[in-house]
This record gives C-alpha cells, structure tokens and sequence, in this order.
C-alpha cells in the first residue's frame, strides 16, 4: 500500500491534489463498484473542474448564505481557544475537562503542506495518547486507506481528549429546536463524523493503542432555538461505523483498475479530455446526482448508450450482467441469443415479457 503514487500523481497533470473530506468518502462508498470516482478520488482529482470543463457542472454544495453563516457560528465557539466550546462541555454535558490546550494543526509554521500536517497530527495525538497531553485539536490532517491507497482527509472537527479517551466534535450551522434537529442532518453528521472516527481509530492502532481508545460517542455542536448560542448533543455512531466499514471493504481496489488503464491517461483540462474519463468505466445510477460531481456528465453517457443504472440500482442488480436496455429487450423477444451466464436472466426477461403482452391483450379485450 503506497500513499499519493507517482501513476496517480501523473492523472492530475500539473494540478495540486484536493484532500477527502466525510461528504466525499461518504458518496463514495454509497457507489463502491464506480471505477471512475475510484480512480479520480484516489489520484485527488478536482472532480468538479473536469466536470465543469466537459460542459456538466454540477451545483453542490451550500448556498453562500449558509455557508457564512456556518462559518461565523463556528468561529465563535472556537473564538479563545474554544472557550465557549469548553464552557458547554463541562457545564452541559457534565464532563471533567479540567485545564484545556487548544492547539490549531491547520498550518504548521505557516506551511500548509499536507505531509507536514499530517506529521504533526501524528505526532500531538501520539503524545495525547501516550501521556494524556493536549485537550483540543483542531483540524487535525488524517489518512485513511481507500480502494488499497492512503488517502489525506481533511476534517473540519476538533479532536477532544478527555479522561484518556478522544472524541470527534463536529460543529455544524443547521439550528437545534426544543431538543430536535432535521433528522437528515443528523443522520448526515453523524456518517461524517463517523469517518473520522474511523480514521482516527486506524491512526490510533497504528500507533500502537487500543482503537477504543477512540470514543464511537461524538458531541454535536449546533445553535440552539434559533439563537446564536451553541448546544451540544452526544451521538452514538457505532451503526454508521459498521456500514462504512463494510462499505470501504467493498471498494474496487484502485491498484486493480490502474493496471487495465492506459499508461498517458491523465485529467488535465484539454480537448483529450473527455475520452479520457470515458476510459475508465463508470456506474452510473441516479443516486449519483446527491453525491457526485461527475453525476451529469455520466447521467448524459449512460442515457446515450440506454445504460441500465439510468433506471436505477435496483433494475441494474435485478439485471446483473446486462448493461444496456437495448440487450435487455433483444434477451426479452429472443432476437437475441444469451450467453450461458445470462441464460437464467434471459429466461426470466421472456417470462416477463410473456406476462406484460398477456396482460395488456387481456387490457384491450376488456376496454372492447
Ligand atoms: S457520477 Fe459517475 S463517477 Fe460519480 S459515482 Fe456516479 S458513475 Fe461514478
């Protein structure tokens, strides 16, 4: 397993690497089986230029108002070293932070290198560990393995050290009312949260202590009641643990995927560009859109060819083998042979095909 490889270096071209962050990791393993977001998330391409360069962008993201708004909530509960982020942790939730260091890790002696970064991280959550130093981290620079390759991630939480145990503080701008918050929010703070967790586990063992060191327990941090005043909620993210888990194991091994590939394939904006996307394969469903910033531009590929995920994940499982609606229908009126692996497929398509015909003869027999 090798970090940022030269032959993935080489797919961006000239351009700087973008880190992970939860979204991506999130998206990504919802389409594990998508070779082309493997690669280009591997290699650290910006997916969103290339799709906006192939005439497809993709609008993503928060509006500018809520960003500014999430950015201005933010600073203030980490204005002083996160004063009133510690107030809340020790009066609300009842915790025994007693004297509190904050230490920022975004930049390293005005460098923002990521392998500085990185380093540094290791090196203070190394010394937490050890000898119970250090309460606060902000931004710590994370790696966490992704299709057989180490990827940066870039999380916008503290790490929070208490009673030997770190925990994951995420702060997020959408509001809590009387005790409830958006449950789709939550739902979606907590998958983010729990790839930090992740990755700070993995970091953990690595470093030789037990990943339980690592609470599955994270504080929420959200205005309350449609004030400016933060409140903090613990969540439990042992079942979004499970699944992401699960879902990383799934992963199409990037190495696996380089090999079929051409050896000058490379990203960079260019006329050669969209063949070269097109040459790695994609998986395209319609769950892409939510998650993907490539979503229109294979949407446009997959509909030209009448792709089967256009229709869905469920029809292209229920389908397995068959790519396009085309052989599905040439299987289904028999102007097409199967091949033995999709001969049990095959079968069921003409059944199919048999009982739509009857019911719709048996349609225009009752409407005579
Ligand atoms: S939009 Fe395209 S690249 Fe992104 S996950 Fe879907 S199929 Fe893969």
């Amino acid at each position: 397993m090798t970090e940022t490889a030269p032959d993935l270096d080489r797919l961006r071209g000239g351009a700087p690497p973008r880190n992970h962050d939860a979204r991506t990791i999130a998206a990504l393993t919802a389409n594990p089986g998508c070779a082309r977001r493997g690669v280009m998330d591997a290699a650290g391409v910006d997916k969103d230029a290339v799709a906006r360069h192939l005439g497809f962008p993709a609008p993503f993201g928060q509006s500018q108002f809520a960003i500014t708004r999430g950015n201005a909530f933010e600073a203030q509960v980490k204005a002083d070293g996160c004063a009133e982020l510690l107030t809340l942790l020790r009066d609300r939730l009842g915790l025994a932070v007693a004297e509190a260091a904050y230490d920022d890790l975004e930049v390293v002696a005005g460098n923002e290198g990521r392998e500085l970064r990185h380093a540094r991280t290791r090196r203070l959550l190394a010394r937490a560990l050890e000898t119970g130093e250090g309460t606060l981290f902000d931004h710590p620079l994370l790696r966490l393995e992704i299709g057989g390759r180490l990827a940066y991630l870039e999380p916008d939480v503290i790490a929070f050290q208490v009673e030997g145990r770190l925990h994951v503080i995420e702060v997020k701008s959408f509001a809590v009312v009387d005790g409830q918050a958006e449950p789709e929010q939550v739902a979606a703070a907590a998958r983010q949260s729990a790839v930090y967790v992740l990755a700070l586990r993995r970091l953990a063992a690595e470093l030789g202590h037990d990943p339980g060191r690592v609470s599955h327990e994270v504080f929420l941090v959200c205005p309350e009641n449609f004030s400016n005043r933060p409140t903090a909620t613990p969540l439990d993210v042992r079942p979004q643990l499970a699944v992401l888990e699960r879902q990383l194991a799934r992963l199409t091994r990037v190495d696996t995927i380089l090999e079929a590939l051409p050896e000058d394939l490379c990203f960079e904006p260019g006329d050669a560009l969209a063949d070269s996307v097109r040459a790695v394969e994609a998986r395209y469903a319609p769950e892409c859109i939510a998650g993907c910033e490539m979503a229109f531009f294979c949407r446009d590929e997959a509909r030209a060819c009448g792709a089967t995920g256009t229709l869905g994940r469920g029809v292209r499982d229920d389908l397995g083998g068959i790519d396009t609606a085309g052989t599905a229908l040439a299987l289904a009126d028999g102007s097409l042979s199967p091949s033995d692996d999709l001969a049990e497929t095959a079968a069921q398509l003409r059944t199919a095909a048999r009982l739509r015909d009857e019911a719709l003869a048996a349609a225009r027999g009752g409407a005579a």
